[in-house]
């Protein structure tokens, strides 16, 4: 039997690419930024402080090479929080299992309502979202949550606890179009700090996670870094690494990165990431210039101001209207959340502000009746 290729990172790893995050010079970001092939040196040099100079250059470049690619259009979803039920403790979430909050699951007819509301809001691109909770919220009920929410929407996304090949197999027969993993961090020390007790702990079980996805057939794999639990450049740099890692082995697979930055939730109100916005906008802009084929995706937690600059730019997707609790369209309170929210426009208020900018809302990027590429 043939064994499926195995990303690794190791502690020296981590450290000695983290000395040399602040090293290049300006001489080295002019050279990344004529280079019609950006490589790792180049996105190092992208990510270093010698480029926050370069910030207008960088931007016109990413959004440049985002039109190229996908025009002038934005694709919008909504995340649907199926249950905050959660056997993991990791030090910065509001559904960690020793945070009292009142814990929700819902029944395959509760998240039919939700999936009705969030339609009603002219959204029918969907992300499945859980905590990880392998008893309550394992493999079984995510097949019977496809199999009921598939048919009603055009687009179905999952954002679970990883899972085996077979599972995700089972998954993609069923109706899951895409995966959403993040690793969080890549540096050993920062992931074992943060990931204390439960199935979560185990780093190496998570890296592996999109390879895992990968070999199901699933067509798009969603990946992602939490900025602020470690070096911010560092772990980019292994994102970045990650995913020419997976683009060697499974050419065919489509690929999305949000970078979510630490933010308050319920039992850490104060936490913040430390990460600036212009430090945003600049490993947003040197991710997409080293890999232009990457869709970037956006989420709510940035502020409005942010999110016009990123949607009219440099962004292919984004979410819109979201609630992050269980139950949040119908009915649920919002001290369920599992973080902060900043820009709570609706759907239709950010579709207005992208028609004004000239750019296109896009509410479903593919037919149902056309087929699906990945079953
Ligand atoms: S980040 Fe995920 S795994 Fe960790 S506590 Fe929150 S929901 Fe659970």
């Amino acid at each position: 039997m043939l064994q499926r290729p195995i990303f690794r990172i190791d502690q020296a790893q981590f450290d000695r690419l983290q000395r040399q995050s602040c090293a290049p010079d300006r001489q080295a970001v002019l050279q990344a930024l004529s280079s019609a092939k950006p490589d790792f040196t180049d996105l190092q040099a992208l990510l270093s402080p010698a480029a926050a100079e370069f910030l207008p250059q960088m931007l016109a470049r990413a959004t440049q090479l985002k039109r190229q690619r996908s025009g002038l259009t934005l694709s919008l979803f909504a995340p649907l929080y199926l249950s905050n039920l959660c056997s993991n403790e990791c030090s910065y979430c509001g559904f960690s299992r020793s945070v009292a909050v009142k814990r929700r699951i819902l029944t395959v007819d509760e998240a039919l309502q939700e999936t009705a509301a969030i339609q009603a809001l002219g959204i029918s691109q969907l992300l499945l979202v859980t905590g990880e909770h392998e008893r309550k919220a394992g493999v079984d009920y995510l097949l019977a949550m496809t199999q009921a929410l598939r048919p009603q929407v055009a687009k179905l996304m999952l954002e679970s606890q990883p899972l085996a090949v077979r599972d995700y197999q089972q998954l993609r027969v069923a109706g899951i179009d895409a995966v959403m993993l993040y690793q969080e961090t890549y540096d050993p020390q920062s992931y074992a700090r943060h990931h204390t007790f439960g199935a979560k702990a185990d780093m190496a079980y998570r890296l592996d996670a999109p390879a895992r996805v990968a070999a199901a057939g699933i067509a798009q794999l969603g990946m992602g870094v939490l900025l602020g639990l470690a070096d911010w450049r560092t772990d980019v740099l292994l994102l970045a690494q990650h995913l020419r890692f997976l683009q060697q082995h499974w050419y065919q697979l489509a690929f999305t990165v949000a970078l979510p930055r630490l933010k308050p939730c319920a039992g850490q109100s104060t936490q913040q990431s430390g990460v600036s916005d212009r430090d945003y906008l600049q490993l947003l802009c040197a991710l997409k210039i080293f890999a232009p084929e990457l869709s970037l995706s956006v989420s709510t937690r940035d502020s409005p101001q942010l999110r016009d600059l990123l949607l009219t730019s440099i962004a292919c997707s984004a979410s819109a209207g979201s609630k992050t609790q269980p139950g949040g369209y119908t009915v649920a309170p919002q001290s369920l959340a599992q973080f902060s929210i900043d820009d709570e426009r609706s759907p239709a208020e950010i579709a207005a502000m992208l028609r004004r900018s000239g750019i296109q809302p896009v509410w479903q990027d593919w037919h149902p009746l056309l087929g699906r590429s990945s079953v």
